[in-house]
């Protein structure tokens, strides 16, 4: 599959992780009104803690119902840049007399206006579905209950510490049939998510710069794909994560458009699946592990003995700008097996200059590790 590429208009907010959220709306109302369609119709759906409206973008006037939602996790901004991508891709496109898509694009503004995981009353909306004791999480499932999608697509962004189970690469995204019960019985509906992220990952695969992965299966009733998968709808948990210097997630925005692409293509192909091959083949995607770290520092002189450090960058907005502050999250780690970058002294030990501070902020100008924007 051709990538696709994005026009110019768009690069002020898909050029950066931390966009507004007005500079977002106004991009995506340019992608609407460049394909005007009767179809085409943005609601407001209600409003977030902090009154900020959230709106639900219905596409398309076929008969797949797909619910899509991005940003419930208010820095996880990799998803929703794809699909701005992705929407004006669709309004091109003739699937639109096949596909009725309801979008929500950012579930949670809040979050998104302060670079927070959590709403603006500090609740992970991802583990709120059960209680549904916040706006956001209420809107989404009146949706659901609402609109009766066939399939949901549940966007999210992945930590940088995933790699595959030797260690040997990075995982750039993953994605999840979540589970539907504790047992983790592969469902109907589990099935249907498994045979479309199989497609998903053979059509990526020779674009992506590392691995794509499968995100664990452990059930939780909280978890929003969890309890969709439970009531019966296909639901799949997209991971955009991080490769290599790709710190800003351009190539992972790339991978997880194309993905879109390729989900919708299959679904209005209907193929006829073999249940055993599905979950054959899903089980064949490397799963993923906690075995990264941002920038692991080899052979550090340590008394008698070297030891190696791992570094971690933490997201911090500041100014409007996201700066990426290399912290020291370990020593000797045993968990970590590799990183997306790794310096080892043992072959350059003249380049110690480094300095932790009391926070554990790792500062070096020689070794090229800084805080960064
Ligand atoms: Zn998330």
């Amino acid at each position: 599959m051709s990538a696709y590429t994005a026009p110019d208009f768009m690069k002020s907010v898909i050029d950066n992780r931390y966009f507004s959220y007005s500079s977002f709306m106004d991009v995506l109302n340019m992608v609407l009104d460049n394909e005007p369609s009767s179809s085409t119709q943005m609601i407001e759906l209600g409003k977030s803690v902090l009154e900020i409206p959230i709106y639900g973008l219905t596409l398309g006037s076929g008969k797949h119902k797909i619910l899509m939602w991005s940003q419930m996790h208010g820095n996880e901004s990799t998803t929703t840049r794809s699909l701005l991508m992705f929407v004006d891709w669709f309004l091109k496109s003739e699937l639109q007399s096949k596909f009725k898509l309801y979008i929500i694009p950012v579930l949670n503004p809040d979050g998104l206006s302060h670079w927070t995981r959590e709403n603006a009353n500090n609740i992970d909306l991802n583990r709120d579905a059960q209680n549904l004791s916040q706006p956001e999480s209420q809107l989404l499932r009146s949706v659901f209950d609402t609109f009766k999608p066939d399939y949901c697509f549940n966007l999210h962004d992945q930590r940088t510490i995933y790699g595959i189970p030797s260690g040997s690469h990075a995982v750039q995204c993953s994605f999840l049939s979540p589970a539907a019960n504790q047992n983790r019985d592969v469902t109907p509906a589990r099935i249907k998510a498994m045979s479309i992220i199989n497609h998903m990952v053979g059509s990526i695969n020779e674009n992506a710069i590392s691995q794509i992965g499968r995100y664990g299966d452990g059930f939780n009733a909280n978890c929003v794909g969890d309890t969709f998968q439970a009531l019966g709808t296909p639901t799949i948990l997209f991971e955009a994560g991080q490769s290599d210097e790709d710190y800003y997630r351009n190539k992972t925005m790339e991978l997880i458009t194309l993905s879109l692409q390729s989900a919708i293509k299959f679904i209005e192909e209907n193929n006829k699946i073999n249940d055993e091959e599905v979950i054959t083949s899903y089980n064949s995607i490397s799963a993923i592990e906690t075995n990264y770290c941002d920038v692991l520092i080899k052979n550090v002189p340590s008394g008698r003995k070297n030891v190696d450090l791992s570094i971690m960058y933490k997201e911090v907005l500041k100014d409007n700008l996201l700066h990426f502050v290399p912290i020291l999250s370990g020593v000797n780690d045993i968990k970590v097996v590799n990183a997306h970058r790794v310096i080892d002294l043992k072959s350059d030990k003249d380049q110690i200059d480094f300095e932790i501070s009391v926070n554990q902020k790792f500062i070096s100008n020689n070794l090229d590790i800084c805080i960064f924007y």
